[in-house]
């Protein structure tokens, strides 16, 4: 089908559709059940069976599965059984925690998907692209990546990106008209928009004219994307580590096996104790708990308001030392209410709140009607017409669709009594170019009845300023220069400096043969009318936030493209400017070299009246200095900073998609206080792995030690392998995987942040593993040892001993590894699930120990009260001693 011929008519009528009313639900629910969803095919999945496969692939749990084997040829049925049945339920868990790892980054990948805007009934809806149907009607604006491929009804300045498709990096100008034309290449038709391309520029609506396989990039298959699976940098040293460990892990055994044999025990026996040994000793499962604690750190993120788009930013967060935020919406509310006029040197103040269009115009003090003040009006009335925002009436409140600066003057000029719609008709519009960050202005090109055009401009007023020649005192035109400049510039600083944001207006009659063709023919010898301020209040929380950021070693910078004095009010009253800090303002920073940048940086807080491009010297600056930046943004023009940041931030109500797709984290609220609860989050969950790596590693030194050191004194073995195996299954996994939920420490943010080349055993945990470790393996064989009297007949009594002694040992060693200082620090009942998960464990440990039938399979026998003194004393040896050590030097 070629769709670019065809007439907007012809294809609304294809398509079965209506522009204004779009497709209702019930034709949108008839057209996925014929077409399908609008997705382009992903490459298979790897089977559930084949995963669980891959739980029992590592060597040594197959070692020990062929060693099995062989003792149940060899008549040890109940021993090869429960080994059996172990490796087994060790790879169920494997492989639950693999599975809820993926689906929680499926969900991730849900969640931030991309998507648009719909007429659906009659009403623009929100949808995933995924729901796009054919006959769709779609709107887009600059910054979206489109859902589908359409056939484009309207176009302003419209520009699209379709680099993907056709290879072509330069933005192609699109329209709506028929082309005619056999094969025209997709690069040419200019009134198509295919899926996967970026809308760079303007703003256009669209039919849906195909859906997914059934698109242009669905037709390529090589270009489809495949997700992207990154591991983090602990995870990758995590991988290394684990590789030494095996090695280390499998020495120690042989060592054991090779005294033990040496010492006279028979050879099959240590084989089986060696590698029962190996299995529980190589920390095989530490990768999928900390893939399952991170994704269920992301899980909490998410209920804190924010989406991690790319895991590594998770430990990434921990580190950040500086945070360079928007001010707009980040900061503050983005709830504009005009405040203040100014027009001819005279000033005007407007009451009422929020959108509703109900207030009052004072002149000092006393009630103007602004309808009879010429300059004021004319003010008001080209705010409503260099506009594009809606305000819309739903129930008792008042929502807008656009931007909430526009709502702003919408407002105010409703208040005075202009009405949107009939000012519209009065002043049909006949041009219009888009506001940019860069320009700061926007314009449009409007004719009364009397057919005169008129360019209306409005924006940032310094910058209007440059591109105005004359301006309208009382009713007269004069030049601005000398004393109306200075004046001018004056009423600007007076509202900036009440923190107000302030907008000028500006205009130019056109004459009757002129052409615009662009926003620089537009934008020139205009002709100022006037100000207007307007109050943006900062959002409550954001200023707690800073400080919280600032007790934890991450300085807040305010990056704005307002004005400078209005920026540096605001940055006063959230706590940001501190005294002595600098502001730097955009031309200043033009000017500056990136070295130049990189020497001040350090004592700049706010950044105002910047371009989006500065904002990517400004991350380079501060990363030169050895900052981990997290940068904020939500336009096309912020994506470069936010890729270069070490967390790149969008916002998720206002960001566009490519800023979401260069982003690491995404703000769900678009609020700043949002950040600083994933960084928060962030440090958490880095802490929680680094706390079960220690309780696992120090539980694996225990295990290893009390067998080698048995066999060193020419002890039998104190344990058997079963009960090893289960230990590594209970006593290990359960209390691991409820440390990585556990609740931050208390100063957790306000430790200054973590150096991203900090290692795994930094600050002190491979000490602790090593010597916590030394003192489990010393405690379970002295327990052994006690009881032990060199009889057959009471060596399995020893052994329960042991085992008992090891298991209480690991299970109250693990609340010591809750606190990096000592276990006196933090109440034991604050992690239910570890409570939970230890308990668990002791009882699992008193029915192998107590019931019957499970006796011979775990060769234990019954103990009596007494020994459990015997048990749970040295079982606390190893925690208490060396806490009451550090207690006492923390005292002294
Ligand atoms: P932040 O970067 O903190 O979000 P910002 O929203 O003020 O700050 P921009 O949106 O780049 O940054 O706006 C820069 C300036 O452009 C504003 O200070 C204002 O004077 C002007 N401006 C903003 N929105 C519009 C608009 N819709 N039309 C015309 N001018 C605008």
């Amino acid at each position: 089908m070629k769709w670019y011929e065809l007439s907007e008519r012809a294809t609304l009528e294809m398509t079965k559709t209506e522009k204004d009313t779009g497709l209702t639900e019930q034709d949108v629910a008839a057209r996925q059940k014929e077409h399908g969803l609008n997705e382009l095919d992903e490459g298979e999945k790897q089977s559930a069976l084949l995963l669980f496969l891959e739980q029992f692939k590592d060597f040594m749990v197959l070692v020990l599965l062929a060693a099995t084997l062989i003792s149940g040829l060899l008549g040890e049925y109940i021993d090869a059984i429960a080994i059996i049945a172990i490796v087994i339920i060790n790879g169920c868990l494997g492989f639950y925690q693999e599975r809820r790892a993926e689906k929680s980054l499926h969900a991730l990948k849900e969640l931030s998907a991309p998507q648009v805007m719909a007429m659906r009934g009659g009403e623009w809806t929100k949808v995933t692209s995924k729901e796009l149907v054919l006959g769709d009607i779609v709107k887009f604006t600059s910054g979206d990546r489109i859902g589908a491929d359409l056939r484009i009804i309207e176009a302003k300045s419209l520009e699209i990106e379709e680099s993907a498709l056709t290879g072509e990096s330069l933005p192609v100008a699109k329209t709506t008209i028929a082309l005619k034309g056999d094969d025209i290449p997709l690069g040419d038709q200019e009134n198509m928009a295919f899926m996967g391309t970026l809308v760079t520029r303007g703003s256009g609506i669209g039919v849906v004219v195909g859906t997914g396989m059934n698109t242009a990039m669905g037709q390529i298959a090589n270009l489809l994307q495949s997700a992207e699976t990154m591991i983090t940098p602990l995870q990758r040293k995590l991988e290394q580590l684990g590789k030494i460990l095996i090695v280390v892990a499998l020495l120690l055994t042989l060592l054991v096996v090779v005294v033990g044999v040496i010492q006279g025990h028979d050879l099959y026996t240590m084989f089986l104790a060696g590698v029962s040994l190996a299995v529980a000793a190589i920390p095989e499962g530490l990768p999928a708990i900390v893939t399952v604690a991170l994704s269920l750190g992301v899980q909490r993120m998410i209920k804190q308001r924010s989406i991690v788009r790319k895991l590594p930013a998770v430990e990434t967060l921990g580190c950040a030392s500086v945070i360079c935020s928007d001010k707009t919406g980040t900061m503050t509310q983005n709830k504009m209410t005009v405040t203040h006029l100014w027009a001819g040197g005279t000033t005007w103040t407007v009451s009422g709140t929020g959108y509703e269009p109900k207030g009052e115009f004072y002149m000092e003090d006393k009630k103007v009607q602004p309808a009879n003040i010429k300059p004021l009006q004319q003010l008001l009335l080209f705010g409503l017409l260099c506009n594009q925002t809606q305000l819309i009436r739903k129930e008792d409140e008042y929502v807008i669709d656009g931007d909430p600066t526009e709502a702003a003057l919408l407002v105010a000029a409703m208040k005075s009594g202009l009405d949107d719609t009939s000012a519209k008709t009065q002043f049909k519009l006949v041009q219009e170019f888009p506001f940019d960050s860069t320009r700061k202005m926007m314009s449009v090109v409007v004719e009364d009845s009397y057919n005169r055009r008129y360019i209306i401009t409005k924006g940032a007023p310094d910058v209007l300023l440059l591109n105005s020649k004359e301006i309208l005192w009382g009713n007269k035109k004069q030049a601005l220069t000398g004393t109306a400049t200075t004046e001018v510039k004056s009423a600007i600083d007076g509202l900036a400096s009440q923190a107000l944001r302030t907008i000028a207006i500006a205009f130019r009659e056109l004459a009757p043969n002129e052409q615009v063709r662009n926003e620089q023919d537009a934008e020139r010898n205009l002709t100022l009318l006037g100000l207007q301020g307007m109050i943006d209040p900062p959002r409550p929380e954001v200023k707690q936030a800073v400080k919280e950021c600032n007790q934890a070693g991450i300085k807040t910078v305010m990056i704005t493209g307002d004005h400078v004095i209005t920026a540096k009010a605001i940055a006063s009253q959230l706590g940001i400017l501190k005294p002595g800090g600098k502001v730097l303002d955009g031309s200043s920073l033009s000017k500056m070299t990136t070295e130049e940048l990189e020497e001040v940086v350090d004592d700049v807080y706010v950044y105002a009246r910047v371009s989006p491009e500065h904002k990517l010297k400004i991350v380079k600056a501060l990363q030169a200095r050895g900052h981990i930046v997290a940068m904020t943004g939500d336009g096309v023009n912020d994506a470069p900073a936010i890729k270069a940041a070490d967390i790149g931030i969008a916002m998720g109500i206002t960001g566009t998609d490519v800023a979401k797709e260069a982003s690491s984290l995404v703000l769900l609220d678009d609020n700043f206080a949002t950040i600083k609860s994933a960084i928060k989050e962030g440090r958490n969950i880095y802490e929680n792995i680094r706390k079960f790596i220690r309780y696992l590693l120090a539980s694996n030194v225990g295990e290893i030690l009390v067998m080698l050191f048995a066999m060193l004194l020419a002890l039998p073995l104190p344990l058997v392998p079963i009960q090893i195996l289960w230990v590594n299954l209970v006593t290990d996994g359960l209390p691991a995987m409820a440390l990585g939920l556990d609740q931050p420490e208390e100063n957790v943010m306000k430790r200054k942040p973590r150096h991203p080349k900090e290692g795994v055993f930094a600050r002190g945990l491979g000490w602790k593993v090593i010597s916590r470790g030394f003192l489990i393996g010393v405690v379970t064989l002295a327990a052994f040892m006690i009881v032990y009297d060199d009889t057959p007949a009471n060596l399995e009594y020893a052994q329960t001993i042991a085992f008992a002694t090891l298991v209480m040992a690991q299970l109250i060693h693990v609340f010591d590894c809750r606190s990096e200082k000592s276990i006196f620090d933090r109440n034991p009942f604050e992690n239910l699930y570890l409570v939970g998960a230890v308990i668990s464990s002791i009882l699992l440990m008193l029915v192998v120990i107590y019931y019957p039938p499970l006796q011979p399979i775990f060769h234990t026998m019954s103990i009596a009260p007494r020994e459990w003194l015997i048990i749970l004393g040295l079982a606390s040896v190893p925690t208490f001693l060396l806490a009451g050590s550090l207690l006492t030097r923390k005292k002294s």
